[in-house]
């Protein structure tokens, strides 16, 4: 089955991209024209459909509103140097997101319908991928229960939609993290792995109170003895000390992040040592005593790396020396732009490139 050229578009008649400011997008402020929605029914997806964008009519009484059944992607588009638009490893978030829509019961979604979809709705938006540097096209599948009922029970229908976002360069300053040692995010055995909504309801308000004492996220530890790092807010967290890279290894608890994945894959090119394993606070406490640790950021689809400048570990803040031009972040963060854009080689084939 080849649905890209199968996949009908009904066409807005009222474009919105005159009110698209597009030297200040900033990130997720503007939707654009059209979306994707399909239809999960009588034990299978049904034919997805392109249409404008906008309100859905839905029950109050639908599963997922109650009982947490929704996952969802975040993923970029972006034009590459010689003017073709790359959508970045779809193929490995198309390999998560079925981990989560398992984890949550939900059914899978073929490798045709994900990348079909993406690549007609991408496609039917195209002016909306910006075109400065560093900008691109958020994309947002998300995966739900539409099924109107009270009782306790796994979904028969569900929806799977895809909405797209023009997103700027996304330059983060140096953020000021806390260590949390009293909530948890998610436990071995639970959903942390999964990109299921329920794990962003219940990190708000830990968040929130990290925010209102002047921190701009948290990072989670381990909910069994609160000792080890998993990661921080909606990003996986690496160290450089000893001149090694150096990030929490995966578990059950730590969503397993494509851009994790990409950075490691390029520290090893670079012939950085990269040390996948347990990290504790002790750990980072004494190196930031020893002055071993040179470099901390998150890692994560929307900003690629995050600087951190800040780490609060029981009440007390440890300073990270600023983001060097030479470091380990830049040089890392510009490798994957040259993958991304075309100017060097995808040695991986990281790239989904639409002509
Ligand atoms: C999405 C997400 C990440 C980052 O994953 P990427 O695939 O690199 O964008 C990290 N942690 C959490 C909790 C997330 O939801």
């Amino acid at each position: 089955m080849t649905l890209t050229t199968s996949i009908p578009v009904k066409k807005t008649t009222q474009s919105r991209i005159s009110t698209v400011d597009f030297k200040n997008l900033g990130f997720g402020n503007y939707i654009s024209d059209h979306m994707l929605v399909a239809k999960y029914d009588n034990g299978a997806w049904q034919e997805p459909q392109i249409i404008p964008y906008g309100d859905l009519m839905l029950s109050p009484a639908m599963l997922s509103l109650h009982y947490g059944q929704a996952v969802f992607e975040g993923m970029k588009a972006f034009y590459m140097n010689d003017g073709a638009i790359n959508i970045f490893r779809v193929e490995r978030h198309h390999k998560r997101l079925n981990k989560s829509l398992a984890r949550m019961c939900m059914p899978a979604i073929s490798e045709d319908l994900f990348t079909a979809g993406l690549e007609a709705i991408v496609k039917t938006d195209a002016a909306w991928i910006p075109k400065d540097d560093g900008s691109s096209l958020y994309l947002r599948p998300v995966v739900f229960a539409s099924e109107a009922k009270l009782g306790v029970k796994v979904a028969d229908q569900y929806l799977f939609v895809i909405l797209t976002s023009p997103v700027g360069p996304y330059f983060s300053k140096p953020v000021r993290l806390k260590v949390e040692l009293e909530y948890v995010r998610a436990a071995e055995g639970g959903t942390g792995f999964a990109k299921c909504a329920g794990n962003y309801g219940g990190a708000f308000y830990p968040t929130q109170q990290a925010r209102e004492q002047g921190f701009d996220q948290v990072i989670w530890t381990d909910a069994k003895e609160h000792k080890y790092i998993d990661e921080s807010g909606a990003m996986n967290i690496m160290f450089v000390i000893d001149n090694k890279l150096v990030t929490p290894a995966l578990s059950s608890s730590i969503l397993d992040g494509v851009t994790r994945n990409t950075l490691i894959t390029l520290a090893k090119d670079m012939g950085v040592t990269v040390e996948e394993r347990k990290i504790s606070i002790d750990e980072i406490e004494k190196a930031f005593q020893q002055k071993t640790i040179t470099e901390a950021f998150g890692a994560g689809t929307a900003a690629v790396v995050s600087p951190i400048a800040t780490i609060n570990i029981h009440g007390i803040d440890y300073q990270l020396p600023e983001v060097k031009a030479d470091g380990f972040q830049l040089a890392v963060k510009k490798k994957l732009q040259d993958i991304r854009s075309g100017a060097a080689p995808d040695t991986y084939n990281w790239n989904h490139i639409i002509r």
